[in-house]
């Protein structure tokens, strides 16, 4: 199959840091086009409803574009619509729901083999983030109906159990809202505390919703196996059954390495497995193929966020402009 189409750069993933890769590059004069195996900003769409985030509104702003909201820190639903205002305003070319496979071709005569076809390209910045690839329990039962890696809404849960593995941001939030729409929730945690890492305005919440027994919890433990209506767990004190008509198990993510093996970039051997690029200029080994936003920390998912993240594109788009 012959490639039907060119444009000067590709951006994989039309997340808020492959957004601003695009426009950034298209200012500069170069044709781009960004390619999403999901929706517009597919990632914020797959968070919680009404998910508030954690940086204030100035922080998560692309292209000088303002992003006022109503409230001091944004939610989801702000951040969905500004990310699309942004992106019809610099009418971005998207091609969305079309995931990208592989790339071939050598420097400057680059193919990008997506499930619907090829794209040829100079450059290539891969912006494919972490949220789609679970880190998985591994015991039995966990492809279970009842179990899912990510936690939209409490409503469907009212006087359910309902299991939340995991010790930090995500798991306290979840916890926290299940008990308050009247699930029975009990949270399972490796460690021996409620991870410090927790933003402080959430942790003293859970850990005082625990310490007057609305959140059942088990610490130092490890889930064994889940059954149809309960979860094996093993505790300081042995083998217990939690009954559990719901789990979720929200144990963190990372970077979709089969994808990035695909795209010829080869990783670092550090704990992290961070993909290989170079500090100042995101160029990989692949020459004239970028990494930009979370994806750069490989394992390390907390290393790059939308508000240092974003900041990737100008860096890449003023190399790109300069080679021309
Ligand atoms: C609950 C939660 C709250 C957060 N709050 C904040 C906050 O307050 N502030 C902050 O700065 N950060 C926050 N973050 C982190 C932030 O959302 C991510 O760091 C950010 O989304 C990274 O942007 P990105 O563009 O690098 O990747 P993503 O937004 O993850 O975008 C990657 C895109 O690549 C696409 N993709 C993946 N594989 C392929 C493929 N094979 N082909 C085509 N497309 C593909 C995906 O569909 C996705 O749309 C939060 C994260 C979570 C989970």
């Amino acid at each position: 199959m012959t490639a039907e189409v060119s444009y000067e750069v590709v951006v994989i993933g039309a997340g808020p840091v492959g957004l601003a890769c695009a426009l950034e590059v298209q200012r500069r004069g170069l044709s781009a086009v960004v390619v999403d195996k999901g929706a517009l900003v597919n990632s914020l769409v797959g968070y919680p409803t009404n998910m508030e985030f954690f940086s204030t509104p100035e922080l998560l702003e692309i292209g000088d574009y303002p992003f006022p909201t109503a409230h001091y820190k944004p939610l989801r639903e702000d951040a969905l619509d500004y990310y699309r205002r942004v992106a019809v305003s610099e009418k971005l070319p998207l091609r969305l729901y079309e995931r990208v496979l592989a790339l071939e071709g050598t420097p400057g005569a680059y193919e990008v083999v997506t499930e619907k076809g090829r794209i040829r390209t100079r450059y290539v910045i891969v912006a494919t983030g972490f949220f789609d690839v679970p880190n998985r329990l591994g015991v039995s039962g966990e492809d279970r109906p009842q179990v899912s890696y990510y936690y939209k809404e409490p409503y469907a849960h009212v006087g359910q159990h309902v299991v939340v593995i995991g010790a930090k941001n995500s798991a306290a939030k979840a916890a926290l809202q299940l008990v308050r729409a009247g699930a029975d929730v009990t949270l399972v945690v490796r460690g021996a505390a409620v991870s410090e890492s927790v933003k402080y305005w959430i942790r003293p919440d859970l850990v005082n919703r625990i310490a007057e027994g609305r959140i059942k919890a088990y610490f130092n433990t490890t889930v064994q196996a889940i059954d149809a209506d309960a979860v094996q767990v093993l505790t300081p004190d042995g083998l217990q059954r939690i009954p559990a008509h719901f789990v979720y198990a929200l144990t963190g993510y990372h970077p979709d390495y089969r994808l990035l093996a695909a795209l010829g970039i080869e990783c670092r051997t550090d704990a992290a497995r961070t993909p290989w690029h170079s500090e100042d200029t995101f160029e990989t080994n692949r020459p004239g193929v970028f990494v930009a936003g979370t994806v750069c920390g490989g394992l390390n998912t907390s290393r790059w966020f939308i508000e240092n993240g974003r900041h990737h594109a100008k860096v890449i788009a003023e190399q790109l402009a300069a080679r021309r």
